[in-house]
């Protein structure tokens, strides 16, 4: 006989989803060719998890410089002092020193603004992202804001594929909204996985219906990967969370400082 499947081993033990503000889009640049002059409002969430290896953050928020600029391209952003990676550490007792490792989906503005705070924490991307961002095409630089992430001196760990960073919490490469996004796969002792998916899946929508972003920087591979975190979620019994979705936001996600076990 067989020996009974042992409970898989994980290190997560808490998951925390931040509210980092939120910003209007037209939905087209969230929904490939759907949407086109329907202005949605997209939450830019930031998300903490706590391990028995330490405080892991995924994605950094807004830079509080560039507000005053999102305001001028109307984008009616809600990103207030409250919003910033500082702030939103401290409503669960916790300070940018605390985190040890930060992982950062790709560099996007709403993404990468608050490395800054982190001059301690081992900042982990994808190595194609980071040479991008400072290189974008001219269709990517607006989403890019060089100020954001030239800190040569930090503590970066340019990583090339899918990495285990220890039992239960993974990135794997989910790439084509821009050359290095990656999604975090997140094993939880109660919920079981959840899988991250940045900006690989904006809404539910890209996720059920398959539709690429509208904001992307190879088709192709965008569709693949939505495939991809898909086809894990359903192998691991987990569930995708797109990155940017209000109505998630409004009903089904549990926001800080409440949080996932
Ligand atoms: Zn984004």
């Amino acid at each position: 006989m067989m020996a009974q499947k042992e409970k898989r081993n994980t290190c997560v033990q808490e998951f925390y989803v931040l509210d980092g503000g939120a910003i209007d889009l037209d939905k087209s640049s969230l929904t490939f060719g759907h949407g086109m002059g329907e202005m949605v409002r997209v939450p830019t969430p930031m998300y903490l998890i706590k391990t028995t290896e330490g405080n892991v953050l995924f994605d950094t928020g807004w830079n509080p410089q560039i507000v005053p600029l999102l305001s001028e391209m109307g984008l009616n952003p809600t990103v207030t002092e409250e919003h910033s990676l500082p702030a939103q550490l401290e409503k669960i007792g916790l300070a940018p020193k605390d985190i040890s490792k930060a992982v950062l989906s790709h560099m996007h503005v709403d993404h990468g603004g608050g490395v800054q705070f982190l001059p301690d924490a081992e900042i982990i991307v994808q190595k194609a992202e980071y040479r991008y961002a400072f290189n974008p095409h001219s269709f990517g630089a607006l989403a890019y804001n060089e100020g954001d992430f030239t800190f040569p001196s930090y503590n970066w760990n340019l990583i090339d594929g899918d990495q285990v960073l220890m039992p239960g919490l993974a990135v794997v490469l989910a790439n084509g909204h821009t050359p290095g996004t990656q999604a975090l796969v997140i094993d939880l002792p109660d919920t079981g996985v959840i899988i991250l998916a940045s900006d690989a899946c904006y809404l539910s929508q890209n996720i059920d219906e398959e539709v690429i972003p509208g904001i992307v920087w190879d088709p192709t591979r965008a569709l693949h990967s939505i495939t991809k975190l898909k086809t894990l979620a359903q192998l691991l019994g987990g569930e995708v969370y797109p990155n940017h979705d209000i109505d998630r936001w409004n009903t089904v996600i549990k926001k800080s400082p409440d949080y996932y076990r």
